[in-house]
């Protein structure tokens, strides 16, 4: 049996908020254990966009998904946060009272975390893309059959068949058309739930003959050993066209699963947890919800939300880890001690 850890936080999910919140509590002194099911850091912007450019992080006039979770990690390295990868938070126990709250974590690899405060950065809980109803669809997944893009080099010269009308079907076409040898889009009609500008660009090319764009439905795959050869897409006037392709990219989108966190007795809406504005702080003292897992009026499910909600949690969370002790607002800009916590003064 593993021996029971014992720190301050645990924070649930290694995304980009549960990141800066490390950062966030380190400046007050507060030390962390993160637990994530995925087997690095980033969560959505690791797993699902990690070559996509994002626009709106502040100071940030471009940055990709993955460029950003690099930068979060050298940020919070300062505070030395432990990382438990490939692991599941599955129960939250408490063991405190309301005034000095604790908690023990219990990971499904058998691991038990003891903290004075519980930090839930989980997003959409453990999000799993929806697969295709195509039948044998799982032979292929992982080989030629993928719902990602993790290294658009495995994809240059190769023939992609990419299934779907939204932004990410509309942005990897456009991102893999210059470097596979040839890309088809398929989608059920001819209308796409895509920002404008990424539609246009798609007919461009396709009226330039340099992509091809189908309606239908893929009702079979041909090939054998998990290496696709053909898909077969069935047109609504009932006929087919047998697409020669040796990657399928299906975005049929996410299915939001909350997994564990709703056996925790924390009140849920929609899936979500709801705090409040000033702490992000649950129904249950002691544990707050940050990022795409929390919901309160107005929310936004932005990375910037969720760093600001961090901050704002970490100053609630000094007060249950360090009960005595008074806090002072202080600029990282002119403040020798938090430099010397940053180890830069
Ligand atoms: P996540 O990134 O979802 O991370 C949560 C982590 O928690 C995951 O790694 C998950 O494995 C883990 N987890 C969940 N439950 C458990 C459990 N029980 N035990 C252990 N681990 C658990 N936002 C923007 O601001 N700007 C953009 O331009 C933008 N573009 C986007 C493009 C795409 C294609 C997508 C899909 C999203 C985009 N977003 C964008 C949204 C942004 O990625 C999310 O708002 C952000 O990732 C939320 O961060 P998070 O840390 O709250 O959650």
């Amino acid at each position: 049996m593993t021996e029971t850890i014992n720190t301050d936080v645990v924070i649930v999910g290694a995304g980009p908020v549960g990141l800066f919140a490390v950062f966030e509590l380190g400046l007050l002194d507060i030390r962390c254990h993160l637990v994530d099911i995925l087997s690095k850091p980033g969560g959505q912007c690791s797993e699902l966009y990690p070559e996509k450019p994002i626009y709106d992080i502040p100071g940030f006039p471009l940055v990709t998904g993955q460029g950003l979770v690099d930068n979060l990690m050298e940020q919070c390295k300062p505070f030395h946060p432990v990382f438990h990868h490939g692991e599941m938070v599955e129960r939250l126990e408490t063991i405190g009272t309301a005034e000095h709250p604790g908690f023990r974590v219990t990971t499904d690899g058998g691991q038990t975390i003891e903290c004075k405060a519980v930090l839930i950065a989980a997003g959409g809980g453990s999000f799993q893309p929806k697969k295709p109803p195509i039948p044998g669809v799982d032979a292929y997944e992982g080989h030629s059959v993928f719902y990602a893009v993790r290294k658009m080099e495995a994809f240059a010269g190769t023939r992609v068949l990419i299934v779907g009308g939204g932004d990410s079907a509309l942005d990897w076409t456009l991102n893999l058309q210059p470097i596979a040898e040839r890309v088809t889009l398929l989608h059920r009609r001819d209308a796409f739930r895509a920002a404008p500008h990424s539609v246009n660009s798609m007919r461009e090319l396709v009226a330039s003959g340099s992509m091809d764009l189908l309606l239908g439905q893929v009702t079979a795959l041909e090939g054998a050993d998990g290496h696709l050869e053909a898909a077969v897409v069935k047109h609504d006037d009932g006929t087919s066209t047998r697409v020669v392709c040796n990657r399928m990219l299906p975005f049929f989108g996410l299915t939001m699963k909350l997994g564990p966190i709703a056996g925790w007795g924390l009140n849920l809406h929609e899936n979500l947890v709801p705090v409040d504005t000033e702490k992000f702080e649950t129904s249950t003292p002691g544990i707050f919800a940050i990022g795409d897992i929390n919901t309160y009026p107005g929310k936004l499910k932005l990375i910037l939300s969720g760093f600001h909600e961090g901050a704002l949690a970490a100053q609630k969370i000094h007060r249950y880890v360090y009960p005595d002790k008074r806090l002072t607002f202080q600029y990282t800009t002119s403040s020798t001690n938090l430099q010397k916590k940053l180890g830069v003064a």
